[in-house]
């Protein structure tokens, strides 16, 4: 490929060949005080900067006479100033009353120098931009952008929408629109390099990049706002289709070298499989049997398994662990299996011992708030092999933790990991030149398409069956006002020999005072309740307190179990039928599906009770309703991606993945069957652009690649 043209090319006046390879200093203003900066936005070459997308436009191309304005609406004003003064309230502030003969209106700052305050005479004529809000005098707008106006002048509006670019500290709105306008100037000589075979663009009918960049930066004159957030418009989808693109083969350079690691080839014999299924009260769902087998056929590969299981919650989905982590201990391997909470690792830990015990296999746990004794003995059993299945949180990530020769990785409820995660405990769980193979469960069950685009670096399978039986959770959703209702409705229910669940709110900021809201609710409700037994569970009690009231709830001791959210993932006791969950509105769509998962196990009829506060808003509204319409996964899980975007809901957004310059996931997703195909084409014919196209739009660090 052509290099950049070197400094005395520079000095010389020769343009470099192509704008991946020239450097944003080559652009007129931009020295290397501004490119150090510019580097933290992920600006070095002139490509990047046009590739550093306008996150919203703002209508700059009118003024608006004062008397015309509207509160919340962003506007330019031009006017004279009449008055301007220094205000001594609860804060220092400088009031400037501006008038254009058609009403007045007042522009307030916070913080301003004393040149701004002498500069803002009475008298000056000047425009200002911001957004209009109601003042306690006046309409007023509050540290607006503004410049003067000589007399003489005639100062001429925006001939286009005004682009507002992401930024970061030292770098302005303004430094941001002074490099793309010379960038896209270079862009008139050098053409961009057109990475999508032309096959592609012909078949989509996308508009040549270079017409799409020139647009997004410097959208038409006549175009309108509505107009230009139109998600249809080609320019847009021409550039959201490269950015899918990018990322989708990025993620399958992963898996493409994930696959060339060697992994223990394990060919099950099925005899403790056998066994265990013996005991069993129940036959295992076609479902279950189908991932199991899915699973047996990867480990049978020389490379690591990454396989993503994806079921509702009360599917089944820790048998199917088991059945796996089986395979690998019958071939005289660990298996690991990591739960994001302690109390979740705990439950995994008495599950697998209840199963595994009998068949005379050692199951050790491992977490972050055991005992040194306790803590030691399982660190020596995990080095020495002498535990087979090792269950645990975190923890198992820590450096004094050594597996003797771990085959099997099992992550449960993986939307809490990235995939950085993942990455580094294959790492951790790397014996020799061998890595192990590894399962992650996930009860967040996300569409197809979005399943293709978050998950590219994993291999799917999806538990679709309910083991029979299961019957509907009945939902209501009620005002906090008919909370003695509902302590009735309990009574009743604990009467007939059934348990309840009361989960408390998410109100407190802190978890020290959420676990003293719970403390309080349980005594309140034991006040109520005199004749129940009433327990509490919540974060911060010892892991043997929390396990004593587990077990009691689990044998029936305990009536009604208030909890904070400790209980959402995974909890397994069938007597109990009643789940309150109070403030509810607070809550996300996908944890409270968790927190009702944890009722309709058993035979009895189930109800779930939403508590609210009023007045409810009319978002959260919708969103109890879903909870009361239906009762599916996948369905639940769509909503609270178009309500709180897949960054939340996948707990992807704090690791930085699925961060998009212009795509959206949920918005965009018709497009990405089709991102897929072409993926797989540019990985096979043209390798070449595949990588030049992550380049583009990932930078120079493949954002999931720098791990391991
Ligand atoms: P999840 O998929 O939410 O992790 P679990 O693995 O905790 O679900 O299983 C929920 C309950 O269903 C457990 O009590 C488990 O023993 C039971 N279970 C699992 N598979 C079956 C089956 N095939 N038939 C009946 N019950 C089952
Ligand atoms: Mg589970």
């Amino acid at each position: 490929m052509d290099t950049v043209a070197d400094k005395t090319e520079k000095n010389s006046g020769t343009q470099p060949v192509t704008l991946a390879a020239c450097p944003v200093t080559h652009l007129k203003g931009i020295g290397n005080k501004t490119a150090e900066k510019l580097k933290r936005l992920g600006i070095v070459t002139v490509q990047d900067a046009l590739f550093h997308l306008p996150l919203r436009y703002e209508d700059r191309t009118r003024i608006t006479p004062i008397g015309r304005l509207q509160p919340y609406e962003p506007a330019v004003v031009e006017g004279i100033v009449e008055l301007s003064d220094i205000k001594f309230g609860r804060r220092r502030m400088l009031l400037c009353r501006i008038s254009d003969g058609t009403g007045f209106l007042t522009l307030r700052f916070f913080h301003f120098s004393s040149v701004q305050k002498e500069g803002l005479a009475r008298g000056r004529r000047i425009r200002c931009y911001g957004e209009v809000r109601n003042g306690p005098q006046s309409l007023e707008i509050v540290h607006p952008e503004y410049s003067f106006i000589e007399d003489t002048e005639t100062l001429s509006t925006e001939e286009t929408l005004t682009p507002v670019y992401p930024a970061t500290e030292g770098v302005h709105q303004l430094t941001l629109r002074s490099l793309t306008d010379n960038a896209l100037a270079l862009l008139q000589k050098i053409p961009l390099q057109e990475l999508l075979p032309s096959s592609v663009c012909q078949k989509i009918g996308f508009p040549e990049l270079h017409d799409a960049i020139q647009w997004i930066h410097r959208p038409p004159k006549d175009i309108s706002l509505s107009m230009l957030m139109d998600d249809n418009h080609p320019a847009r989808k021409r550039l959201v289709f490269e950015e899918l693109l990018a990322h989708q083969i990025s993620m399958k350079q992963l898996r493409q070298r994930a696959q060339k690691y060697h992994a223990p080839v394990i060919n099950a014999k099925c005899a403790l499989e056998s066994r265990l299924l013996a005991t069993l009260p129940f036959e295992l769902t076609g479902a279950q049997k189908k991932v199991i087998e899915e699973i047996k056929k990867d480990l049978l590969k020389p490379c690591p398994m990454q396989r993503l299981i994806q079921g509702d919650v009360g599917c089944g989905k820790t048998l199917v662990a088991i059945m796996a982590a089986l395979s690998v201990v019958e071939a005289g391997m660990q298996a690991v299996v990591m739960a994001p909470t302690e109390i979740l690792s705990e439950q995994h830990f008495n599950n697998f011992c209840q199963w595994l015990k009998p068949l005379g296999i050692h199951v050790a746990w491992l977490t972050g708030k055991q005992k040194a004794t306790e803590r030691r003995q399982a660190l020596e059993e995990i080095a020495t092999g002498k535990a087979q299945v090792i269950v645990g949180t975190h923890a198992l990530f820590q450096d004094e933790v050594e597996f003797k020769n771990p085959g099997l990785i099992v992550i449960d409820e993986q939307h809490r990991f990235g995939v950085h995660q993942r990455m580094a405990l294959r790492e951790k769980g790397k014996n020799g030149k061998q890595y192990p193979h590894q399962l992650i469960m996930t009860a967040t069950p996300i569409p197809r398409t979005l399943a293709m685009t978050a998950y590219a670096d994993l291999d799917v399978s999806i538990i679709d069956e309910l083991p029979p039986g299961r019957k509907e959770v009945e939902t209501i959703v009620v005002s906090s006002d008919r909370r003695d209702e509902i302590v009735a409705r309990i009574h009743h229910a604990c009467k007939e020999g059934r348990q309840a669940y009361w989960v408390c709110s998410l109100i407190e900021e802190s978890e020290a005072l959420q676990c003293q809201a719970a403390s309080d609710t349980a005594v309140l409700l034991q006040e109520c309740l005199p004749e129940l037994k009433v327990g509490l569970i919540h974060g911060r009690m010892k892991p043997v307190d929390k396990e004593q009231v587990m077990s009691a709830f689990k044998l029936g001791d305990i009536d009604l179990l208030v909890a904070t959210t400790v209980i959402e993932v995974g909890v397994d006791v069938p007597n109990a039928s009643l789940m309150v969950i109070e403030n509810s509105e607070r809550f996300g769509l996908s944890q409270l599906h968790q927190l009702r998962g944890r009722v309709g196990r058993g035979s009895e009829k189930s109800s779930c009770v939403l508590l609210y506060q009023a007045p409810l808003s009319e978002n959260s509204r919708t969103r109890l309703a879903v909870m009361r319409e239906t009762s599916d996964g996948f369905k639940i899980a769509q909503h609270d991606l178009e309500i709180r975007g897949p960054g939340e809901v996948l707990g992807t957004r704090q690791t930085g993945m699925m961060q998009f310059h212009i795509a959206d996931i949920i918005r965009d997703q018709a497009l990405i069957p089709q991102v897929n195909k072409v993926s797989e084409e540019l990985l096979v014919d043209y390798p070449e652009n595949a990588r030049l196209i992550v380049r583009r739009w990932l930078g120079e660090t493949e954002k999931y690649g720098n791990v391991g």
